[in-house]
């Protein structure tokens, strides 16, 4: 066995010296942090940070760590932090990970927005030369009908658009755009007192300043498929005395090249919450969790607002690889998929999951806004969110008061059921403008926002730092892995099981070894502290579950504490990798806690599961560094 073992190991080994010389981008902004203290009113944290320097030193494993303070976030308890020695943000990880004022530090992970880039781009009399030809406007939604049964008067809603920017001068949007009433336009004073000066109509977090300018086009299209569910952008002559119902705040976080930072998200969502948006319209993502930005959608919930966000465009399974941050599971989350122009599933393009995608809307070759006076059909989940996140502003403009998960749930009730989404949308719903905000005008609103449990936060002694060379070591055979993974551009092709089987060589060798020592331990096998999302099933019942630790024995899980199991019922644990592999184990229920926990002792010794899991750990240990 240990021959058989080895075999790969060498084998590996070759394959390694062969591709480290190829380095890679980071998915994070390299010498950044994010940390959460354990105690947010540490006294010695605090008065070093407020000494004048912003900086805070931290006794790490080998050495201080000198890191510059970059933004607070809630009151003080989560700090975006930057390295004023130039270590990597995986050095810094490595050194204060288990620091013990530390609950959880993770990196300041990259966004893109989630865009088909492909525009065609317009004038105004072009747009309605187009539309002349057309004939009937295409309107599934039944936006224009819904406008009809608007009252007039009542309080506009504020719509936070995080994106590229908006062009607030473009002629159709003059109307629409949010204005900071308690500023003064351009004296460079901060007259409101809310941190930001001048910020006006919004601010801009990825340069810092109230520059709005949407250098992309994204954010401005992303703006007028939000206005166009209020007023109609294209008619000739649109009154800009009138009130809209509307009222867009631009918060820039994405740059130019359409790439921003969770730091920068998170400014974000706590300027829009705390500056009296009630929806954000989130038309961006990537596939890595971060604990502080789920965070900021939980304090997004309590606040009362709708988080609208986009499903992706790697028309992949949600269910299985999560696209966060539509995958959050925070009550008030609207994970949005696209529909193409024949009113179906826009399977070349959007991202699905029948278990976490839980509405559909018009994604492909949508017409609205672009910079500079244009206009411009694009494609993709971010054209589709907009139209969720505009008819939820208009539901909540009818029913003042409606907290945003009450809004969600009222939006998914009315959706209309379109058979061909039943394999990618949950209760395959697509919306329907005219039925939701009827449905809004007759439902009064729910005060009572019931409690959200945050999962755990991630643990210091994950996988990452059982392995000997911490998060250095995983990154580096990661990211030399990760090259050979990622052929597509670089002309190899090596398979992906290749990839997989590579990743787990030394992984196999180390389990290997550790079993052998293992022999004399009395527990029958060895349990992992894991920290991993999972799926239950219960006679064909599924449930969302937290795996925290497993064996080949068998696991533990979360359920929280509203669950139906029992002991002795017969479940399936599903679970996935960040890469889209899935496995299930099959067992029964053995112990319960009060607090919510299961003991589940699988049906079978399950042999394979170490060196699979271990692999999975890796990349996902590799994602936390
Ligand atoms: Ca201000």
């Amino acid at each position: 066995m240990s021959i058989h073992y080895l075999k790969y190991f060498v084998v590996g080994l070759i394959l390694l010296g062969v591709q480290q010389v190829q380095g890679q981008q980071p998915n994070y902004v390299e010498g950044d942090v994010i940390i959460k203290f354990k105690d947010s009113s540490d006294i010695a944290t605090r008065q070093s940070i407020n000494g004048g320097s912003n900086t805070i030193v931290l006794q790490g494993v080998s050495g201080n760590v000198q890191l510059q303070l970059e933004k607070s976030f809630n009151n003080f308890s989560i700090q975006h932090y930057s390295s004023v020695e130039e270590q990597s943000t995986m050095e810094i990880i490595q050194q204060i990970q288990d620091h013990p004022s530390i609950e959880y530090v993770e990196p300041n992970y990259l966004i893109q927005k989630a865009d088909i880039p492909d525009a065609d781009i317009f004038t105004l009399s072009e747009v309605q030369a187009l539309q002349g030809t057309q004939g009937e406007n295409r309107d599934p939604i039944h936006a224009k009908d819904a406008q009809d049964i608007l009252s007039q008067n009542n309080t506009p809603v504020n719509v936070a658009v995080l994106d590229t920017g908006i062009d607030v001068e473009h002629e159709a949007l003059v109307n629409v755009i949010w204005t900071n009433t308690g500023e003064i336009p351009g004296n460079d004073y901060d007259d409101d007192g809310n941190g930001f000066k001048d910020d006006i109509n919004g601010w801009n977090f990825a340069d810092n300043d109230n520059d709005l300018t949407d250098c992309d086009g994204h954010g401005t299209h992303v703006s007028g498929i939000i206005a166009q569910t209020a007023n109609d952008l294209f008619s000739e002559n649109p009154d800009p005395h009138a009130t809209s119902p509307i009222q867009i705040m631009g918060l820039k976080f994405l740059g130019c090249d359409g790439v921003g930072s969770t730091s920068n998200a998170i400014k974000a969502i706590d300027y829009a919450i705390d500056n009296g948006a009630l929806i954000l319209n989130n038309s961006w993502g990537n596939n890595v969790y971060s604990y502080a930005l789920h965070e900021a959608i939980a304090r997004s919930y309590y606040a009362k607002t709708v988080f609208v966000a986009a499903a992706g465009n790697n028309q992949a399974n949600n269910d299985i690889e999560p696209f966060y941050p539509a995958s959050y599971p925070v009550p008030n989350v609207i994970s949005v998929a696209a529909t193409d122009l024949n009113d179906e599933f826009a399977i070349s393009i959007s991202n699905y999951g029948h278990q976490s995608v839980h509405e559909a809307a018009p994604g492909v070759r949508i017409l609205s806004t672009y910079p500079d006076n244009q206009y411009a059909l694009l494609s993709g989940t971010s054209m589709a969110a907009p139209f969720v996140a505009g008819v939820a502003a208009l539901m909540m403009y009818e029913q003042p008061g409606m907290p945003g998960f009450q809004v969600k749930n009222l939006l998914l009730d009315s959706s209309e059921q379109l058979p061909g989404l039943s394999d990618y949308v949950e209760g395959q719903r697509r919306l329907n403008a005219l039925q939701a905000i009827t449905l809004a005008q007759q439902t009064p609103p729910d005060y009572n926002v019931p409690n959200y449990q945050m999962p755990r936060a991630p643990s210091s002694s994950s996988f990452a730092s059982q392995l000997g060379g911490g998060c250095g070591l995983v990154s580096k055979m990661y990211s030399d892995m990760s090259k050979i993974g990622s052929g597509k551009k670089s002309g190899n092709h090596l398979p992906k099981a290749l990839f997989g089987l590579m990743l787990a060589i030394p992984l196999m060798l180390w389990s290997y070894l550790k079993q052998q020592a293992l022999q004399t331990s009395k527990r029958a096998h060895e349990r992992y502290q894991v920290d991993v999302s999972a799926q239950l099933s219960v006679d064909n019942h599924f449930a969302s579950a937290h795996l925290f630790s497993i064996s080949q024995g068998g696991a533990g899980l979360s359920v929280g504490k509203s669950t139906h199991l029992k002991k002795g019922d017969q479940i399936d644990i599903h679970l996935s990798s960040t890469h889209n592999e899935m496995v299930t184990f099959s067992g029964r229920v053995v112990w319960m806690s009060a607090e919510g926990k299961v003991g589940v002792q699988f049906k079978e010794d399950v042999s394979w599961m170490t060196d699979l899991f271990l692999a999975w750990n890796l990349e996902t240990a590799k994602e936390r560094c």
